[in-house]
């Protein structure tokens, strides 16, 4: 990979800062001043910026807080997606939702270029838990909690496997939900089966991860090394 590319791929600043950079001659690689901004790096190399080792990440993992109004995908013709909110996205090359979350729901999405860790993240053979904040248009009866523990069927037959549901005792339209799975419209459908309409839908956590809640909507950041651990 070219210098250039690699140190605005790890975010050092852009390639016309880079350019700057090595012109004045802050950049080395194996300890030899870098001239060229086409000058050809390896993962294995060590390169300094100002002396400061610049580590080569191949994966990148950021979550996001989703804000309603934005397709879960990586480009659409019409209408925003998720990945139109990450600023300089070309820089990361795969980047992909982990999952999809409604174009109305909220909350914690993971992006990343780690297929294996997407992968693993989706897999129905893992059971990743995925906990929601629910808001419905009725108050929610205790008797769901029982019905939602022995999985319901969805309107079209498929079967979902058992959730966990903890009812607000303030505010009984209001809930928080863990499923296991991620099948199409999910919550939305299982509590349609009770005649209850979802009005608010956010996603707080997944597997170890939960959402920050210092980002505001629309927001992301990188994942700490001890997330990305914790998720693996
Ligand atoms: N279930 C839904 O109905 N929608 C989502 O976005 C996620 C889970």
């Amino acid at each position: 990979m070219r210098i250039d590319k690699y140190l605005a791929n790890m975010k050092v600043g852009s390639r016309k800062e880079v350019h700057d950079l090595i012109k004045a001659k802050k950049v080395t690689v194996n300890g030899q001043l870098v001239k060229q901004a086409k000058q050809q790096v390896a993962d294995t190399d060590i390169v300094k910026v100002a002396d400061e080792t610049i580590a080569y990440e191949q994966f990148h993992y950021f979550m996001l807080n989703k804000p309603a109004g934005v397709i879960t995908a990586t480009e659409d013709p019409q209408q925003k997606t998720v990945l139109d909110l990450i600023e300089h996205k070309d820089l990361y090359q795969g980047l992909s939702p982990v999952g999809r979350l409604d174009k109305d729901t909220t909350g914690l999405l993971l992006l990343t270029n780690d297929g294996q860790l997407n992968h693993n993240l989706l897999s129905p053979k893992k059971h990743v838990a995925k906990t929601y904040f629910v808001e419905l248009d009725y108050e929610v009866s205790d008797k769901l909690i029982d019905n939602f523990a022995k999985g319901v069927t969805l309107a079209d037959g498929t079967k979902v496997s058992p959730a966990q549901l903890n009812i607000d005792k303030d505010n009984k339209k209001q809930c928080f939900i863990t499923i296991h799975e991620g099948k199409f419209h999910q919550i939305k459908r299982m509590f349609g089966l009770f005649d209850l309409g979802v009005v608010k839908l956010k996603r707080i956590s997944m597997g170890n991860l939960s959402l920050d809640e210092n980002l505001l909507l629309g927001k992301y950041r990188k994942l700490t090394k001890a997330e990305i651990s914790a998720l693996k």
